[in-house]
Protein backbone atom coordinates (compact mmCIF):
# COMPACT_ATOMS: atom_id res chain seq x y z
CA UNK A 1 0.00 0.00 0.00
CA UNK A 2 2.57 2.51 0.81
CA UNK A 3 5.71 2.47 -1.04
CA UNK A 4 8.96 4.62 -0.02
CA UNK A 5 12.08 5.05 -2.14
CA UNK A 6 15.23 7.04 -1.15
CA UNK A 7 13.70 9.46 1.42
CA UNK A 8 15.93 12.31 2.41
CA UNK A 9 14.90 14.76 4.28
CA UNK A 10 17.03 18.10 6.09
CA UNK A 11 16.42 20.49 8.81
CA UNK A 12 19.46 23.32 8.00
CA UNK A 13 22.29 20.90 8.86
CA UNK A 14 20.43 17.90 10.31
CA UNK A 15 20.01 15.22 8.11
CA UNK A 16 17.15 13.87 9.35
CA UNK A 17 16.48 11.14 7.04
CA UNK A 18 19.24 9.74 5.27
CA UNK A 19 17.73 7.65 2.33
CA UNK A 20 14.68 5.53 3.39
CA UNK A 21 13.40 2.73 1.42
CA UNK A 22 10.34 1.00 3.15
CA UNK A 23 7.20 -0.94 1.75
CA UNK A 24 4.39 -1.76 4.01
CA UNK A 25 1.01 -4.11 2.77
CA UNK A 26 -2.31 -3.15 3.04
CA UNK A 27 -4.01 -4.01 6.87
CA UNK A 28 -0.61 -4.37 7.94
CA UNK A 29 0.72 -3.16 11.61
CA UNK A 30 3.89 -1.61 11.88
CA UNK A 31 5.98 -0.30 14.89
CA UNK A 32 8.32 2.50 14.35
CA UNK A 33 11.02 2.32 17.18
CA UNK A 34 14.68 3.65 17.49
CA UNK A 35 16.38 6.27 19.49
CA UNK A 36 15.46 9.93 20.00
CA UNK A 37 16.17 12.09 17.34
CA UNK A 38 16.76 9.01 14.97
CA UNK A 39 13.90 10.65 12.39
CA UNK A 40 10.98 8.54 13.22
CA UNK A 41 8.60 11.61 13.37
CA UNK A 42 10.12 13.07 10.03
CA UNK A 43 9.43 9.64 8.00
CA UNK A 44 5.87 9.51 9.36
CA UNK A 45 5.34 12.86 8.45
CA UNK A 46 7.17 12.38 4.69
CA UNK A 47 4.94 8.99 4.88
CA UNK A 48 1.56 11.09 5.06
CA UNK A 49 2.51 13.83 3.03
CA UNK A 50 2.58 16.25 6.20
CA UNK A 51 6.34 17.29 5.06
CA UNK A 52 7.57 16.77 1.92
CA UNK A 53 11.12 15.12 1.15
CA UNK A 54 14.04 16.44 -0.33
CA UNK A 55 14.40 13.37 -2.16
CA UNK A 56 12.98 10.72 -2.78
CA UNK A 57 9.30 9.54 -2.99
CA UNK A 58 6.10 8.15 -1.47
CA UNK A 59 3.02 6.60 -2.88
CA UNK A 60 0.28 5.47 -1.10
CA UNK A 61 -2.67 3.35 -3.32
CA UNK A 62 -0.84 4.07 -6.50
CA UNK A 63 -0.58 7.65 -5.47
CA UNK A 64 2.55 9.87 -5.86
CA UNK A 65 2.03 11.96 -2.55
CA UNK A 66 5.13 13.92 -2.93
CA UNK A 67 3.99 14.41 -6.14
CA UNK A 68 1.09 16.13 -5.18
CA UNK A 69 0.57 20.00 -4.40
CA UNK A 70 0.25 20.49 -0.59
CA UNK A 71 -3.70 21.32 -1.04
CA UNK A 72 -4.24 17.72 -3.11
CA UNK A 73 -1.99 16.13 0.30
CA UNK A 74 -3.93 18.19 2.95
CA UNK A 75 -6.90 16.50 1.11
CA UNK A 76 -5.42 13.26 0.90
CA UNK A 77 -4.80 13.31 4.90
CA UNK A 78 -8.48 14.17 5.55
CA UNK A 79 -9.77 11.92 3.43
CA UNK A 80 -7.19 8.81 2.93
CA UNK A 81 -5.46 9.23 6.79
CA UNK A 82 -6.11 9.49 10.16
CA UNK A 83 -3.23 10.82 12.99
CA UNK A 84 -2.97 10.35 16.51
CA UNK A 85 -0.53 12.01 18.30
CA UNK A 86 0.93 11.78 22.32
CA UNK A 87 -0.28 14.78 23.45
CA UNK A 88 -3.37 17.77 23.49
CA UNK A 89 -4.95 16.46 20.32
CA UNK A 90 -8.58 17.32 21.07
CA UNK A 91 -9.95 20.44 20.97
CA UNK A 92 -10.68 21.38 24.66
CA UNK A 93 -13.78 23.57 24.19
CA UNK A 94 -15.86 20.83 22.03
CA UNK A 95 -17.42 17.97 23.95
CA UNK A 96 -16.05 14.31 23.21
CA UNK A 97 -18.87 13.65 20.78
CA UNK A 98 -18.18 17.06 18.88
CA UNK A 99 -14.59 16.43 18.54
CA UNK A 100 -15.23 13.02 16.52
CA UNK A 101 -17.55 14.93 14.02
CA UNK A 102 -15.06 17.52 13.12
CA UNK A 103 -13.62 15.25 10.29
CA UNK A 104 -17.43 14.26 8.89
CA UNK A 105 -18.44 17.98 9.12
CA UNK A 106 -15.02 18.98 7.06
CA UNK A 107 -15.86 16.28 4.78
CA UNK A 108 -19.20 17.85 3.98
CA UNK A 109 -21.64 15.68 6.30
CA UNK A 110 -24.13 17.01 8.19
CA UNK A 111 -24.49 17.67 11.40
CA UNK A 112 -26.96 15.06 12.79
CA UNK A 113 -25.54 12.07 10.53
CA UNK A 114 -22.27 13.43 11.93
CA UNK A 115 -22.90 12.93 15.17
CA UNK A 116 -24.74 9.33 14.80
CA UNK A 117 -21.68 8.06 13.40
CA UNK A 118 -19.60 9.89 16.44
CA UNK A 119 -21.81 7.80 18.64
CA UNK A 120 -21.33 4.90 16.86
CA UNK A 121 -17.64 5.33 17.72
CA UNK A 122 -17.65 5.90 21.42
CA UNK A 123 -20.00 3.06 21.88
CA UNK A 124 -16.95 1.07 20.11
CA UNK A 125 -14.68 2.40 22.71
CA UNK A 126 -16.73 1.87 25.44
CA UNK A 127 -17.24 5.75 26.11
CA UNK A 128 -20.59 6.35 25.72
CA UNK A 129 -21.44 7.43 28.61
CA UNK A 130 -18.32 10.09 27.86
CA UNK A 131 -19.55 12.04 25.16
CA UNK A 132 -21.02 14.97 26.13
CA UNK A 133 -17.87 15.38 29.02
CA UNK A 134 -14.75 18.13 27.48
CA UNK A 135 -11.79 16.69 27.42
CA UNK A 136 -10.56 17.92 30.61
CA UNK A 137 -12.80 16.32 32.01
CA UNK A 138 -11.81 13.05 30.56
CA UNK A 139 -8.80 10.51 32.00
CA UNK A 140 -5.85 10.43 29.47
CA UNK A 141 -6.85 6.72 28.37
CA UNK A 142 -10.14 8.14 28.05
CA UNK A 143 -8.82 11.28 25.22
CA UNK A 144 -6.61 8.77 23.52
CA UNK A 145 -9.18 6.87 23.10
CA UNK A 146 -11.69 10.08 21.54
CA UNK A 147 -8.62 11.13 19.53
CA UNK A 148 -8.68 7.69 17.98
CA UNK A 149 -12.06 7.72 17.41
CA UNK A 150 -11.68 10.97 15.40
CA UNK A 151 -8.64 9.61 13.70
CA UNK A 152 -11.00 6.77 12.32
CA UNK A 153 -13.96 7.82 11.68
CA UNK A 154 -13.76 8.73 8.64
CA UNK A 155 -12.23 5.33 7.85
CA UNK A 156 -8.98 6.45 6.59
CA UNK A 157 -6.65 3.47 4.46
CA UNK A 158 -3.90 4.74 7.33
CA UNK A 159 -3.72 5.22 10.55
CA UNK A 160 -0.43 6.92 11.49
CA UNK A 161 0.16 7.39 15.50
CA UNK A 162 3.08 8.79 17.11
CA UNK A 163 3.79 7.90 20.52
CA UNK A 164 -0.16 7.17 20.86
CA UNK A 165 -0.04 6.05 24.13
CA UNK A 166 3.55 7.92 25.53
CA UNK A 167 1.76 10.04 28.00
CA UNK A 168 -0.38 7.06 29.60
CA UNK A 169 0.60 4.73 32.78
CA UNK A 170 1.20 1.10 31.68
CA UNK A 171 -2.26 -0.04 32.29
CA UNK A 172 -4.12 2.74 30.59
CA UNK A 173 -1.40 2.52 27.37
CA UNK A 174 -3.07 -1.26 27.24
CA UNK A 175 -6.27 -0.49 27.33
CA UNK A 176 -5.84 2.02 24.69
CA UNK A 177 -3.65 0.14 22.39
CA UNK A 178 -5.75 -3.05 22.62
CA UNK A 179 -8.81 -0.83 21.70
CA UNK A 180 -7.14 0.67 18.99
CA UNK A 181 -5.61 -2.75 17.49
CA UNK A 182 -8.68 -3.98 17.49
CA UNK A 183 -10.44 -1.15 15.76
CA UNK A 184 -7.85 -1.33 12.72
CA UNK A 185 -7.47 -5.18 12.78
CA UNK A 186 -11.12 -5.04 12.25
CA UNK A 187 -11.21 -2.89 9.41
CA UNK A 188 -7.81 -3.86 7.22
CA UNK A 189 -6.76 0.02 8.42
CA UNK A 190 -3.15 -0.35 7.99
CA UNK A 191 -1.31 1.25 11.29
CA UNK A 192 2.10 3.31 11.49
CA UNK A 193 2.71 4.01 15.09
CA UNK A 194 5.54 4.82 16.40
CA UNK A 195 6.69 3.84 20.03
CA UNK A 196 9.13 3.86 22.40
CA UNK A 197 7.77 0.86 24.03
CA UNK A 198 9.27 -2.93 23.07
CA UNK A 199 5.98 -3.86 24.66
CA UNK A 200 3.81 -2.06 22.15
CA UNK A 201 5.86 -2.88 19.38
CA UNK A 202 5.19 -6.52 20.16
CA UNK A 203 1.73 -5.98 19.41
CA UNK A 204 2.87 -5.65 15.49
CA UNK A 205 3.30 -7.81 12.79
CA UNK A 206 6.32 -6.13 11.68
CA UNK A 207 8.91 -3.56 13.79
CA UNK A 208 11.49 -1.52 12.32
CA UNK A 209 14.17 0.63 13.68
CA UNK A 210 15.23 4.09 12.68
CA UNK A 211 18.88 5.26 13.75
CA UNK A 212 21.02 8.53 12.21
CA UNK A 213 18.12 8.85 9.78
CA UNK A 214 18.25 5.63 8.06
CA UNK A 215 16.40 1.70 8.71
CA UNK A 216 18.78 -0.17 10.71
CA UNK A 217 16.71 -3.39 10.58
CA UNK A 218 13.95 -5.17 9.70
CA UNK A 219 12.42 -7.83 11.64
CA UNK A 220 9.70 -9.84 12.25
CA UNK A 221 8.19 -9.55 15.78
CA UNK A 222 4.85 -11.46 16.97
CA UNK A 223 2.34 -12.81 14.27
CA UNK A 224 1.82 -11.72 11.20
P1 LIG B 1 11.70 11.55 19.18
O1 LIG B 1 11.76 10.10 19.53
O2 LIG B 1 12.42 12.39 20.19
O3 LIG B 1 10.32 12.03 18.88
P2 LIG B 1 12.27 11.33 16.34
O4 LIG B 1 12.94 10.04 16.02
O5 LIG B 1 10.82 11.43 16.09
O6 LIG B 1 12.59 11.71 17.84
P3 LIG B 1 12.47 13.55 14.52
O7 LIG B 1 11.47 14.42 15.16
O8 LIG B 1 12.09 12.91 13.24
O9 LIG B 1 13.04 12.46 15.53
O10 LIG B 1 13.77 14.46 14.29
C1 LIG B 1 14.92 14.01 13.60
C2 LIG B 1 15.94 15.15 13.58
O11 LIG B 1 15.44 16.22 12.79
C3 LIG B 1 16.23 15.74 14.96
O12 LIG B 1 17.58 16.08 15.01
C4 LIG B 1 15.34 16.97 14.99
O13 LIG B 1 15.90 17.94 15.82
C5 LIG B 1 15.33 17.40 13.55
N1 LIG B 1 14.07 18.06 13.19
C6 LIG B 1 12.86 17.46 13.07
N2 LIG B 1 11.92 18.33 12.69
C7 LIG B 1 12.54 19.53 12.57
C8 LIG B 1 12.09 20.84 12.18
N3 LIG B 1 10.82 21.08 11.85
N4 LIG B 1 13.02 21.82 12.16
C9 LIG B 1 14.30 21.57 12.48
N5 LIG B 1 14.78 20.37 12.84
C10 LIG B 1 13.91 19.35 12.88
MG1 LIG C 1 9.20 11.90 17.27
Amino acid sequence: LIQARGLRKSFGSTDALRGIDLGIQQGEVVAVMGPSGSGKSTLLHCLAGVVLPDSGTVSVGGTVVTALSEAHRSKLRLTQFGFVFQFGQLLPDLTAVDNITIPLLLAGMKRRQALTAAHGWLDRLGLAAAADQLPGELSGGEAQRVAIARALVTRPSVLFADEPTGSLDSLAAENVLVAMLELVRGSGTTLVMITHDPRTAAYADREIIVRDGQLAATDRVGIA
